[in-house]
C-alpha cells in the first residue's frame, strides 16, 4: 500500500476519533495516550526541518554554475508569491463583500461568542503590537542574524537560517574549487543522509496524523453557527486550489494537475494535520523533488523562503476574516479601507510565522489598520482551527506550484517519466 494511501486512512481514522471521543467519554484517553504520539511525530519534522534547510540550501546554492542564476530565480520567486498571494486577497475580499456573512450571525451569538473568548486574545494582542511597532525596516534587519547559533536554535527563525545557507552557499561558488571541494562533498553526503531521516520519520506519518487528528476536539455546533463565514473563507481557498494554481501551471508548465495535486498529496495532508508549513517543509520538498520532479537547487531555495513569506491561504483568511467582523458590528468597510486591508493583508501574511494559529495574531494588525477592535477576533476563535488546517494545506500547494513553475522555466523540471523512472531505481537501490 503506498504510503499516502496509509496517510489518508490514518487522516480518516483520526477526524471520526477526534468527533466521537469527547461524546463517547473517552477525552482523557486521547489526551493522555494517544496525543503524544502526534507531539513526537511534529517534534521529529520540526527537529529536521532547520539542518535540512541549511544541508540542502548550501548544497542546491552551491550546486548552481553561477551567481546570476540565484538572483535571476530569486527575483522570479518573490514576483510570483507576491503575485499569488495579492490576487488571493483580491479573491477573499470579491467574495466576503459578495456573500456577506456577518449578516448571518445573530446578535444573541456574537455577544456569547465574544463572552466566552475574549480572554484568550491578550497575549496575541500583545504580540500583534510587538511585531507592529518594530519601525518599517524591521523585517528586513531581523533577516540578518548577528549570532548564527541562535538562529540555528530557534525554529521560528527560519529566514535568518536561509539567508545564512545562501549566503554559505554563493561563497562556496565564489571560492577556489579544489580548496572548498571537502566541504562541498560534505554537504552533499549530509543532504543524502538528512533525506533519509525524512524519509523515516514519513514511515510514522499514518500514525503521527492519526493521532494529531484524533486529540483536536472540533466543536459542531460553533462550526455550524459561524458556517457561513467559515464556507467563505472554504470557497476562497477552493478558487485557488481549484482555479488559480491549475491556471498557473497550465500556462507555465507542462505538469497536468491531477499529477501535480497527487505528488504533494503527503504534504498537503500533513499541511492540514500539523497547521504549520514550518514543520511540513520537509515532507514538501521530498515531495516536490521526489514525485513532481523539482530540481533540489530550485526546491531547496523555493520551498523554504515560501514556507515563511508565501502564504496564499492564510492571507484570502485575513480578509475574509476582517470584513467579516466589520459586518458583523455593523460597520461599511469604504472601498479605501478594504484596499487597506489588501495591502496589510499581504503584508501580514508574509510577516505570519509558518505555525499554528499565526494568522490570527497577524489579524490583529489588518483590524486595527482600518480601525477595528481587535476584540472582534473573539468572533471568530471559535472555528480557526479548523479553518488554519486548510488555510495550511493551501499554503503549501501555493508554494509547490511555484516550486513547479519556476523548475520549469529553469529547464529543471523532469518529466513524468523522469520521475517515474528515477522512482525505481531509488527502489531497486534500497
Ligand atoms: N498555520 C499557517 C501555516 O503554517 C499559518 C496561519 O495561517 O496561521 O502556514
Amino acid at each position: 500500500m503506498p504510503l499516502y494511501v496509509k496517510i489518508l486512512i490514518g487522516m480518516g481514522v483520526g477526524l471520526v476519533w477526534g468527533i466521537v471521543a469527547v461524546p463517547l467519554g473517552m477525552g482523557e484517553f486521547t489526551q493522555l495516550w494517544i496525543k503524544p504520539f502526534g507531539t513526537i511525530f511534529i517534534n521529529g519534522l520540526k527537529l529536521i526541518a532547520v539542518p535540512l534547510i541549511i544541508v540542502s540550501l548550501i548544497d542546491g546554492v552551491s550546486n548552481l554554475s553561477d551567481v546570476s542564476k540565484l538572483s535571476r530565480m530569486g527575483g522570479k520567486t518573490i514576483a510570483l508569491y507576491i503575485g499569488t498571494t495579492v490576487l488571493a486577497v483580491t479573491i477573499g475580499l470579491g467574495l466576503v463583500n459578495l456573500i456577506d456573512p456577518g449578516h448571518y450571525l445573530s446578535a444573541e451569538r456574537r455577544d456569547s461568542l465574544r463572552e466566552s473568548f475574549a480572554a484568550d486574545l491578550d497575549t496575541s494582542i500583545i504580540t500583534a503590537h510587538a511585531t507592529k511597532d518594530a519601525g518599517p525596516l524591521q523585517i528586513i534587519v531581523n533577516i540578518v542574524p548577528d549570532n548564527l547559533f541562535n538562529s540555528f536554535s530557534d525554529n521560528t527563525n527560519m529566514l535568518q537560517v536561509i539567508f545564512f545557507s545562501i549566503l554559505f552557499g554563493v561563497a562556496l561558488i565564489l571560492s577556489p574549487k579544489e580548496k572548498v571541494a571537502p566541504v562541498k562533498n560534505f554537504f552533499d553526503g549530509a543532504n543524502t543522509v538528512i533525506l533519509s531521516i525524512v524519509d523515516i520519520i514519513m514511515r510514522y506519518a499514518p500514525v503521527g496524523v492519526f493521532a494529531l487528528l484524533a486529540s483536536l476536539s472540533i466543536d459542531l455546533e460553533l462550526l455550524q453557527a459561524l458556517s457561513i463565514y467559515s464556507l467563505n473563507v472554504v470557497i476562497g481557498l477552493a478558487a485557488m486550489v481549484f482555479l488559480v494554481y491549475p491556471s498557473l501551471l497550465k500556462a507555465l508548465t507542462k505538469i497536468r494537475y491531477r499529477r501535480f495535486m497527487r505528488a504533494i498529496l503527503p504534504a498537503q495532508i500533513l499541511g492540514f494535520s500539523t497547521s504549520s508549513s514550518a514543520a511540513t517543509l520537509p515532507v514538501t520538498m521530498d515531495c516536490a523533488e521526489k514525485n513532481l520532479g523539482v530540481s533540489e537547487e530550485v526546491a531547496s531555495f523555493v520551498l523554504p523562503l515560501g514556507a515563511t513569506i508565501n502564504m496564499d491561504g492564510t492571507s484570502i483568511h485575513q480578509a475574509v476574516s476582517a470584513v467579516f467582523i466589520a459586518q458583523a458590528f455593523g460597520i461599511d468597510l469604504s472601498l479605501g479601507q478594504q484596499l487597506t486591508i489588501l495591502m496589510t493583508a499581504v503584508l501580514a501574511s508574509v510577516g505570519a510565522a509558518a505555525v499554528p494559529g499565526a494568522s490570527i495574531i497577524m489579524l490583529i494588525i489588518v483590524l486595527e489598520a482600518v480601525g477595528l477592535d481587535p476584540a472582534g477576533l473573539a468572533l471568530i476563535l471559535a472555528v480557526d482551527r479548523p479553518l488554519d488546517m486548510l488555510r495550511t494545506a493551501v499554503n503549501i500547494t501555493g508554494d509547490s506550484a511555484i516550486a513547479a513553475v519556476i523548475a520549469s522555466s529553469e529547464g529543471e523540471l523532469k518529466s513524468e517519466e523522469e520521475v517515474e523512472r528515477a522512482k525505481e531505481l531509488s527502489a531497486a537501490q534500497s
